[in-house]
């Protein structure tokens, strides 16, 4: 195992262990999406607080293995303060670094969700990983609508 593979492993040990933003919004703060991963058994209830076009809160509450925990910590970390469109470019990359491929747009500052790059490698874990960024996907555009 390299060494990257090891300190990738710790970050994503430490978001399971001490989720960043666990919780929930009350329903008139903001919306809330709650999607699962039936392959795995993961589940996860998203709040998201969008105001003026900005995702000014995000938390999240759910169940599961330390894949889909840990991406879920980070995407609300990532994503909490950031505009909009921003969020959703950043959902965009995270597709394209789960697929193996590398992010078209490297302005963008990726934090800890590198870590879950190896991911791509275990086809089977993909799910696990993207579950937090569909609910915020359906989550921004729900906000949207509304
Ligand atoms: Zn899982």
């Amino acid at each position: 195992m390299s060494s990257l593979d090891d300190l990738y492993r710790r970050v994503i040990m430490d978001h399971y262990q001490k989720p960043r933003n666990k919780g929930k919004l009350d329903e008139a703060e903001g919306l809330t999406i709650n999607l699962n991963n039936p392959t795995c058994g993961d589940s996860i209830s998203l709040s998201l607080k969008v105001e003026d076009g900005i995702v000014t809160d995000a938390k999240f509450l759910g169940e599961g293995c330390s894949i889909s925990m840990s991406s879920a910590s980070m995407m609300t970390e990532a994503v909490k303060g950031k505009p909009v469109d921003e969020a959703i470019k950043l959902a965009q990359v995270f597709s394209d670094l789960m697929q193996g491929k590398q992010p078209e747009d490297d302005s963008l500052d990726l934090g800890d969700i590198e870590a879950l790059s190896g991911v791509a490698k275990f086809p089977a874990r993909i799910k696990c990983a993207t579950l937090a960024w569909k609910a915020l996907e359906q989550g921004v555009r729900q906000a949207n609508q509304s």
